[in-house]
């Protein structure tokens, strides 16, 4: 994560005190690499989960889509949604990466989905933080008490299943570097839903329809939140929560993703 940790200090993107956690959480990597020896994930070679060259071979988006079309969000004045699209309770979307990249897939196989690489998780949040540097976006580095990062939840089962839910270790992550505050129990979630791989877009709004529930409003009241998950697919669960979460007080939801499906 060298590659990370300099882009971080040379662009004094952070504050000082959220450098050294991070440098530090970089040193305890390290040692444990030495530990227990890793391969990268794509290229087999020992070192590190991906290693540097196919890190850099990840292409990082440079700008800020509407979260339901390919319209760039300097063509809709400043607005994070569409004109086609506002209206929907999500108010924009930051995803690093496209879906289609194959290092990035595996990243997300492995990641959340067996062997369960929870270690992945640092290399998914310098993705997602070099592509927020990329478009200079000072909310970010500037953070505040008006802003809160939510992650998707899980119902505890699932949780207990997997061992984590992969969306709160990313918001964790991210919450290291951000000056932004972590929330992972304002939003739970209260139904089990079927997978939604395979189903269109309206078997999967019904799906999970009702799933999710505000436990704590007040801590969400009148707050600019940033919904974190791994991969925005249709966008049904991040805008079932973004309603949930406006409807409870919330000012406006955006959503932080590893990578979004490829629009058909
Ligand atoms: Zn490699
Ligand atoms: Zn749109």
């Amino acid at each position: 994560m060298q590659i990370g940790l300099k882009i971080l200090l040379e662009i004094n993107f952070l504050a000082p005190r959220a450098q050294v956690v991070y440098y530090n959480k970089m040193i305890s990597q390290t040692i444990l690499e030495t530990i227990f020896p890793r391969f990268c994930l794509n290229c087999d070679r020992e070192g590190k989960l991906v290693c540097d060259d196919c890190l850099s071979l990840i292409e990082i988006n440079d700008f800020v889509y509407c979260p339901f079309c390919a319209l760039p969000t300097r063509l809709l004045n400043g607005k994070g949604v569409c004109q086609k699209h506002y209206g929907k309770f999500l108010d924009g979307l930051y995803f690093a990466v496209s879906y289609r990249d194959k290092i990035v897939k595996k990243i997300i196989a492995q990641f959340k989905y067996e062997p369960y690489l929870k270690t992945l998780s640092p290399v998914i949040a310098f993705l997602i933080i070099s592509h927020l540097i990329k478009t200079k976006n000072q909310e970010f580095s500037r953070g505040g008490e008006n802003f809160l990062l939510v992650p998707a939840p899980l119902t505890s089962r699932k949780k207990r299943n997997r061992g984590y839910n992969q969306a709160e270790v990313i918001a964790s992550e991210l919450a290291s570097v951000l000056p932004i505050t972590l929330s992972v129990d304002c939003l739970i979630k209260i139904k089990e839903t079927p997978s939604q791989v395979g189903l269109s877009l309206t078997q999967r709004q019904a799906n999970v329809q009702g799933a999710f529930l505000v436990k704590n409003p007040e801590q969400i009241a009148g707050k600019k939140i940033f919904l974190v998950d791994d991969v925005f697919t249709t966008g049904a669960t991040m805008q079932e929560c973004a309603r949930m979460l406006k409807t409870s007080g919330a000012k406006s939801v955006r959503g932080i993703t590893l990578a979004r499906e490829p629009l058909n």
